[in-house]
């Protein structure tokens, strides 16, 4: 075992003078002049265990117990038993003990005339030790007697103490092991270690740098030290201090307890590298006894100071990139949360995402890019102004705290030439900027969820920098509580549907009609689906919507069967819901169970973002077309992808797209597409439905250039059932599927 490691104390130096002080002290008490005479004479030059004995004198009861009140440390009282009366030396034994509560103290009765107090009787009732006839108590026996008293004191003055020291290093050791951080853990040692050494002066705690040990590190300071701040660099000891014996102690690893100095010695070299030494100054020499007791004291000390170094690896593990070596998500969310209001309205937040970082992985291996990430974030740090803090918040992510207005070049976002290993590297960065004021209120996570989604969708935009400004917090922060109220009607089973009617544009007879979501929010606007469908779409939940909308649909085919309505009836899915295979089941539940209802059923599907997987689009159309659904590709032409895949696509319709019918009569473009729209139907079979007629103008062109079906308010707005059934009760209706 390392020398350290048991904390030994240095060898005191056994040159002091043990006859310093006054040894051992006894107090006779006693009437008789010439008794104290005697025994003056036989205690003379006597040495008990080493030590010289002073002898203390009272002539009285009440004298004695004014000399012991005062000389706490005196160990034997010789006690005449007969002295002011017959039992006033008894009493005295009373007086001890219980008044001043010295159970330490060996008592020791004399008698001159043996049958005043019998033996037996009063050393059962009282608490004393021998019990001697003057008469045999010789000058030798006195010796001995006092020899065996002085050692009995000794232990039970030892065990006191013990236990006093015992309660002191327990609060101590309570109170250091509540401090988590180095400072205030060693000012607290320090102000401990005052107390068992009796320190006036003050001392110091440094931690000894190990590859320069030259140079000390001050952790805490103390008293005529006080000046030396906690955290600056000593070239030396101050020049008070014992620089020999501190050499010493350093060489050998051990503590040392000087006259007027004690060094103590901790090694933290299983935690990290850090030493650390205490130099603490006192007036007296440290008293006996406390060796032991600083012994205990400093292993709780070394202990903590390990479990501080512990405690901060440990941080360092939780809140610091363990690739790049600088601080993590955690570690920002943790500033954040630091961060008080005030400072949180005066700061930006600036995320920068690598782009392509995976690809670059694959082509240039990990430890390359772990370099790339590095320079990359060390650079920016550099061409950033007043940065206040930066971390690396994921694989190719990296945040930095800015002052409000801090004004950068967005130059550096959009080129960023970085140097590994002598090659210069284009890095591709895509960035958002958080105003924080702006969310002053919310928790971290979501600045950073934002700050997220900020740069995926200036990614989407093609665009390297967007700016998170009020405008959009209030369109993201109103999305929020929109999303929460949609849950809720969604639960609440607050969703209705209306009915718009499509017609033949010839005779504008009733051919069929859509189902429209509608939602009354609980402060009375009715919320248009093209407000919170995207949310809905966004957020997973658009599922549960269409499942909903389908249900209230086939609820109105059994109204219209029983009414002897024959009308298909379509309804919205997004390309979400062709993937979600529990809305699939049921709808292909629902048309083999019910093959007529299955033939008036239609489902309209923007083609928007679902041609992207076009297999699995492919997949789910067909399994409703074979199931005897109708389907038909909303707001065609909106997208280009479908008119390249428009010889494989299975659908009834295709729905030109009320963009398109705006402008057709106005605009040149719109009309080649919408021609386009019309050949291609035509020429794969599809039948073409125009929706968002408005005007006579717009119906009569459609009509001339070969376009069956329409909708639009023209004809009809969206309906609720009731005032469907009013309508239709004065239409012609056709139905070719009936
Ligand atoms: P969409 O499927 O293209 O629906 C047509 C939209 O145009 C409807 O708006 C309808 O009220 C409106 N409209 C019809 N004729 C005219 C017209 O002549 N002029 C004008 N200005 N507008 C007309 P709405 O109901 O607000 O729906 C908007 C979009 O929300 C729908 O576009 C559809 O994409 C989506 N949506 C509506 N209901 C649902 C639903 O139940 N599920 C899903 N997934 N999406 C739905
Ligand atoms: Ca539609
Ligand atoms: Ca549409």
């Amino acid at each position: 075992m390392d020398k350290h490691d048991t904390f030994e104390f240095a060898e005191r130096d056994e040159t002091l003078d043990l006859d310093a002080g006054p040894g051992w002290i006894i107090l006779s008490v006693d009437d008789d002049p010439a008794y104290q005479a005697s025994l003056a004479y036989s205690l003379q030059g006597l040495r008990l265990h080493d030590k010289k004995v002073t002898l203390l004198t009272a002539g009285s009861a009440a004298e004695a117990a004014t000399i012991l009140r005062q000389t706490p440390d005196i160990a034997v009282v010789l006690l005449d038993v007969v002295m002011e009366d017959d039992t006033a030396g008894l009493r005295l034994v009373g007086t001890i003990r219980e008044v001043l509560g010295n159970m330490a103290i060996r008592i020791v009765l004399l008698t001159g005339q043996p049958g005043i107090a019998p033996r037996t009787m009063v050393m059962d009732k009282l608490d004393i030790d021998e019990y001697w006839d003057k008469a045999d108590l010789t000058s030798a026996r006195l010796s001995s007697v006092l020899t065996s008293q002085i050692r009995t004191w000794t232990y039970i003055k030892q065990i006191n103490m013990a236990r006093q020291n015992l309660q002191m290093i327990v609060d101590a050791s309570r109170l250091i092991n509540s401090k988590q951080n180095l400072a205030s853990f060693a000012s607290t040692v320090l102000s401990e270690v005052g107390k068992f050494i009796g320190i006036r002066d003050g001392g110091i705690i440094c931690a000894l740098n190990p590859v320069a040990e030259q140079s000390l590190h001050v952790v805490a300071a103390s008293g005529i030290y006080q000046h030396l701040r906690c955290d600056s660099l000593l070239a030396t000891f101050p020049p008070d201090m014992p620089t020999a014996a501190i050499e010493q102690s350093i060489i050998h690893h051990e503590h040392q307890l000087l006259t007027d100095y004690s060094i103590f010695y901790f090694s933290c070299v299983e935690t990290n590298a850090d030493t650390y030494l205490m130099v603490v100054k006192h007036d007296t020499d440290v008293p006996e006894g406390f060796q032991f007791m600083l012994q205990v004291f400093s292993e709780n000390v070394s202990s903590g100071f390990k479990n501080i170094a512990l405690l901060n690896r440990l941080s360092e593990l939780a809140y610091q990139d363990p690739v790049l070596g600088i601080p993590n998500r955690n570690w920002l969310v943790r500033e954040l949360e630091l961060m008080t209001p005030a400072k949180i309205n005066q700061t930006m937040l600036l995320k920068v995402e690598v782009e392509h970082l995976d690809e670059s992985i694959l082509t240039f291996g990990v430890q390359f890019c772990n370099r790339l990430l590095e320079q990359a974030y060390l650079s920016l740090y550099g061409q950033l102004p007043d940065v206040i803090a930066g971390a690396r918040t994921g694989d190719n992510a990296f945040v930095f705290l800015l002052p409000w207005q801090a004004d950068f070049d967005r130059q550096i976002i959009k080129q960023q030439h970085i140097m590994v290993d002598g090659f210069t590297q284009q890095l591709f960065l895509v960035a958002s900027l958080l105003e924080l004021r702006h969310f002053t209120f919310h928790p971290p996570e979501t600045m950073l969820t934002l700050a997220r989604a900020a740069c995926s969708a200036a990614r989407t935009r093609g665009k390297p920098f967007i700016l998170v400004d009020s405008k959009l917090t209030d369109q993201i922060t109103n999305g929020y509580n929109l999303l929460q109220d949609l849950r809720r009607a969604i639960r609440g089973h607050q969703l209705s549907i209306v009915l718009q009617p499509k017609v033949r544009l010839k005779d504008e007879a009733v051919v069929g009609l859509e189902a429209l979501v509608r939602w009354r929010h609980p402060n009375g606007r009715f919320v248009p689906p093209g407000e919170f469908i995207p949310i809905a779409e966004a957020s997973g939940i658009v599922g549960a919507i269409d499942r909903q909308v389908f249900e209230q649909v086939v609820d109105t085919l059994r109204v219209f069967h029983e009414q002897g309505i024959t009308l298909p009836i379509a309804f919205n899915l997004s390309s979400s819901d062709l993937t979600d295979n529990s809305l699939m089941e049921d709808l292909i539940e629902f048309a083999r169970s019910n093959h007529a209802g299955a033939r008036l059923l239609e489902v309209e599907i923007t083609e928007t973002q679902s041609m992207d997987d076009y297999h699995r689009f492919r997949q789910a159309l067909d399994r409703l077309i074979d199931a005897g659904i109708q389907v038909s590709i909303d707001d065609f032409g909106t997208g280009y992808s479908s008119l390249a895949q428009i010889t494989h696509l299975k659908a009834h319709s295709l729905k030109i797209d009320k963009s398109f019918i705006d402008d057709v009569t106005t605009n040149i473009n719109a009309r080649h597409v919408t021609e386009m729209i019309l050949r291609l139907g035509q020429r794969f079979g599809f039948s073409i439905i125009a929706e968002g007629i408005e005007q006579p103008e717009q119906k009569d062109y459609l009509l001339a250039q070969g376009c069956d079906i329409g909708q639009g308010y023209l004809f009809a707005r969206p309906m609720p059932l009731e005032e469907v059934l009013d309508w239709l009760g004065k239409r012609t209706m056709v139905n070719d599927r009936a």
